[in-house]
């Protein structure tokens, strides 16, 4: 915590104005103007993004109540100084690095050991496991979720607590030269981990060793003291010595020199065991209660914490056994009676409440929010300050019913009259009065009296600890799933979004296709995400998909690519804007338009296509003289918001020629088309193959499409775009048959001369997956492994041949497409693209959201 009117001896910058009141106190840092639980004594930092000005949030956050502001400079101030009577303003050059510099200050007054985290892989799941075995010896601030970036960072180390923490375990990533030494600045650590040096190609660096050397930047400065690492290595092991780390290595090879050899002495059924031997001789024999490669390293790397500090072999041993797996992400699953379901039923502290609070406000999905919120556990407060804080962070969120399962929370159900005074007061209720409330002692007397149809067209969050078992509830109230699933990774969608506009120049607007159910991914889920990330404009293919997403709360601009003209009232209904491909549709709008009443509700803004090549739809070049004598006829009523073309081959090297000749004719038209108008329109014609491949067409506006979605239709980016959707389903039986015997219809699935496994597996053609694939010609994936497809696709079922995977059983994960089983490759298998293998997934399957 600082006094305010510290941040001039602390941040290199400048006062604008001093704060009305001159001891306010630096009690939270604040980034997003969604996220304002607590007004009083939040700093609001105005960082700059390539996609966001946080300086546009000070009028509304000044409304909210904040009153503290670190800004860039004084002209960037929406309404200027004068428009933020009373608040304390200070300016300086960077506001991210002043973040940065501020945690870093807030560091420095901790004395305690901090331990950081780094490496490719496993980082959030060492850093709770560690949490997790360290608990009973330490109090410990740890980030939230992976919060581990530039911004997340200063965020998790300005939770450190000199009064009440005893450690710190923060974990940290970077995707570019150069982060590490400030994450560095900001964490400050004694100790670290470097889990591991993965294989995938990264962007951001020029080979494995620079990424190696950038990443053990966080390992440095007079405090560092001791650096836990695998010596299994190499790479990793010749950083360390080279840069003379103190280090404290583990194997488990028994020739490599180290301070703690692992040797496997056995498995069964999902553990396994491991002989430890320290340098000093001694032996040791731990259960680990996992047996994938990933889950070991991972808890070796803490095996090798706790041996390193002395905690006694037995109590390891069972601290080991109570580990649990660790799920971090947030699932949105359709609930029962049309509610919607967030789902975070891991842990339960106020920083993941607070993160689980944001994802909810988030929803523009209209329906009342109900909190389902068990005890809230490590807090280190006493329970009426805990509560207070979690009362505080409801309003913000929506959350207009509260449902509290737990002995402690249920203190809150008292009513204020039976209490007596010092009593964890009921600041819930006072502070809410209009919060409906209901408090359970357990999990299972709330499931008893459970109605699914009490949650009817509600928005759901439900946030518990472990140990309250809420996967329960989620379970009661989610809608039935058949094996099939298609996953959509939210994060790896902004990924994308963020790689397409970081080619784009400033200002140049971004237009996202979310037709045919956002590529299959989900219209609405899509649309909300972009609307949070502040696209500019969003297109369908008809009418009825934007008024869907109308009906689900999206706001931003919606073009209608083929709205049919007998719409056009419901478009301004639901303002909708129509693209307008022809004379006939042009005077259709001004029939229903021309004689419009302005003033009550303005007719929708129009844009028109024009054809330069594609041969599909739009205005040709010999239309122009009279669509622009329509133009300058009526140019009163009809409002232009843009002019647009499509390029024919925008992803074909071969046709590049034509492609410029299109870029052409479209300058061409489009100045004609202005000056008849006599104002400036947007003009775009570039979709996802063409942002990568056409950078100086991208004119005022792009069309991101399938490149959104993971799927790189240029072929030059592919490693810098995230992969967004999984299909998957499952194994419903497996049977053995001998040699000679056949598979499925018309017994197509061909005999062969030895005994073979086939699995059958729960999708067929109506959940969309393609007959093509049958008999060999597509594959799925099964315990990693590629199993491929035996016989006919059926309507509801598919068989594969899994010989050579014996451990498959009834039950398992089949991957049908995503992460190892790449779109473009699949679709190649059958003479497709990509696209229609997205589109096609029919709606019977369920989608599931994710954010990590
Ligand atoms: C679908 C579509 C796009 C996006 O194309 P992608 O190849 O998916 O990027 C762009 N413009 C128009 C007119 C479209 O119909």
């Amino acid at each position: 915590m600082f006094a305010f009117s510290s941040l001039p001896g602390l941040l290199a910058g400048h006062l604008l104005q001093a704060p009305a009141d001159p001891a306010a106190e630096v009690r939270h840092l604040l980034l997003d103007s969604r996220r304002v639980g607590l007004p009083a004594g939040a700093l609001f930092f105005a960082l700059r993004g390539p996609s966001h000005d946080g300086h546009r949030y000070l009028p509304a956050l000044y409304a909210q109540g904040v009153r503290l502001f670190v800004v860039g400079e004084a002209h960037e101030l929406p309404g200027g100084l004068a428009s933020y009577p009373g608040a304390g303003v200070f300016a300086v050059p960077s506001p991210l690095a002043a973040l940065q510099a501020l945690a870093a200050a807030h560091r420095t007054a901790f004395a305690g050991p901090v331990l950081a985290i780094t490496g490719s892989n496993g980082k959030t799941i060492v850093k709770e496991w560690l949490a997790q075995l360290l608990s009973p010896d330490e109090t410990i601030c740890r980030s939230p979720r992976s919060y581990n970036s530039q911004v997340g960072v200063p965020l998790s180390v300005w939770e450190l607590n000199p009064a009440l923490h005893t450690l710190g375990i923060f974990e940290a990533g970077i995707s570019e030269v150069g982060e590490m030494a400030r994450l560095a600045q900001v964490i400050q650590p004694t100790e670290g981990i470097f889990t591991n040096l993965g294989t995938a190609h990264d962007a951001g660096f020029v080979s494995h060793e620079q990424k190696l050397r950038e990443k053990l930047q966080l390992f440095q400065g007079p405090q560092f003291q001791r650096l836990f690492y695998c010596a299994d290595q190499p790479l990793v092991r010749a950083a360390v010595a080279e840069l003379q780390l103190p280090g404290f290595s583990w194997t488990r090879q028994p020739n490599q020199p180290a301070d703690l050899h692992f040797a496997a002495v056995g498995s069964s059924d999902g553990s396994t065991r491991w002989h430890a031997r320290t340098a000093d001789g001694a032996a040791h024999e731990f259960n680990l209660p996992f047996a994938d490669e990933p889950s070991v390293e991972n808890v070796l790397h803490c095996l090798a914490v706790l041996l390193h500090r002395a905690v006694e072999p037995a109590e390891i041993q069972r601290r080991l056994t109570r580990l649990h797996p660790v799920a971090m992400r947030l699932e949105m699953k359709l609930g029962r009676h049309d509610s919607y379901l967030l789902d975070d039923t891991y842990n339960n502290d106020l920083a993941g409440l607070s993160l689980a609070l944001n994802a909810l406000a988030r929803q523009p999905r209209p329906g009342r929010r109900t909190l389902i919120l068990s005890d809230v556990l490590e807090s280190g407060l006493s329970s009426a300050k805990l509560y207070a804080q979690v009362a505080a962070l409801l309003p913000a969120a929506g959350i207009s019913r509260l449902i509290g399962i737990g002995e402690e929370i249920s203190q809150l159900g008292v009513r204020s009259e039976e209490l007596s005074e010092n009593e964890p007061a009921s600041q819930l209720l006072t502070l809410n009065s209009q919060l409906l409330t209901e408090f359970f002692p357990t999990t299972e007397a709330f499931l008893a009296q459970l109605n699914p149809a009490d949650f009817a067209r509600e928005v759901v969050l439900i946030k518990g600890a472990r140990r309250f078992g809420f996967e329960r509830i989620v379970a009661a109230l989610q809608a039935q799933q058949h094996g099939t699933v298609l996953e959509v990774n939210l994060d790896a969608l902004s990924h994308n979004l963020q790689h397409y506009r970081r080619q784009l120049r400033p200002g140049t607007r971004l237009m996202v296709m979310v037709k045919a159910f956002a590529y299959g991914a989900g219209s609405y889920e899509v649309a909300s995400l972009l609307e949070f990330q502040r696209a500019d404009y969003l297109a369908v293919a008809y009418a009825d998909e934007g008024i869907a997403l109308r009906e689900a709360g999206i706001s931003l601009p919606i073009m209608v690519m083929n709205p049919a003209p007998d719409s056009f009232d419901l478009l301004r209904h639901y303002r909708l804007e129509p693209e307008i491909y022809s004379f006939e549709m042009l005077d259709e709008y001004l029939a229903t338009f021309r004689t419009l009443d302005e003033t009550t509700s303005p007719a929708p803004k129009i844009h028109l296509k024009l054809d330069t090549g594609m041969r599909r739809l739009g205005f040709d070049e010999a239309d122009l003289p009279a669509l622009l004598a329509r133009l300058r006829t009526h140019t009163a009523h009809l409002p232009v918001a843009s002019a647009m073309t499509h390029l024919a081959a925008a992803d074909e090297p071969a046709h590049d020629d034509f492609t410029q000749q299109q870029l052409a004719a479209f300058r061409r038209m489009a100045t004609a088309l202005e000056e008849a108008l006599g104002y400036p329109v947007i003009k775009h014609a570039l979709n996802s193959a063409g942002i990568l491949r056409f950078p100086d067409a991208h004119f005022d506006m792009v069309r991101l499409g399938i490149g959104l979605y993971g799927v790189d239709a240029s072929g030059r980016d592919t490693d810098a775009l995230r992969s967004v959707s999984e299909l998957r389903t499952t194994i419903s039986q497996i049977k053995t048959l001998p040699a000679g015997h056949t598979v499925g219809y018309g017994r197509r699935g061909v005999a062969t001369e030895t005994e073979r496994r086939i699995a059958t597996l729960a999708i067929g053609y109506a959940d969309g997956y393609d007959r093509r694939f049958g008999n060999g010609a597509g594959l799925v994936l099964i315990r990693g492994q590629r199993a491929p497809l035996v016989g006919s696709v059926c309507m509801d079922m598919c068989m594969v041949d899994v010989s050579h995977i014996p451990d498959a059983q009834a039950g398992d994960v089949a991957v049908v497409f995503g992460e190892g089983l790449p779109l473009p490759e699949l679709a190649g298998r059958i003479g497709t693209i990509a696209y229609e293998l997205l589109t096609n997934v029919s709606e019977r399957v369920k989608r599931v959201f994710v954010s990590e």
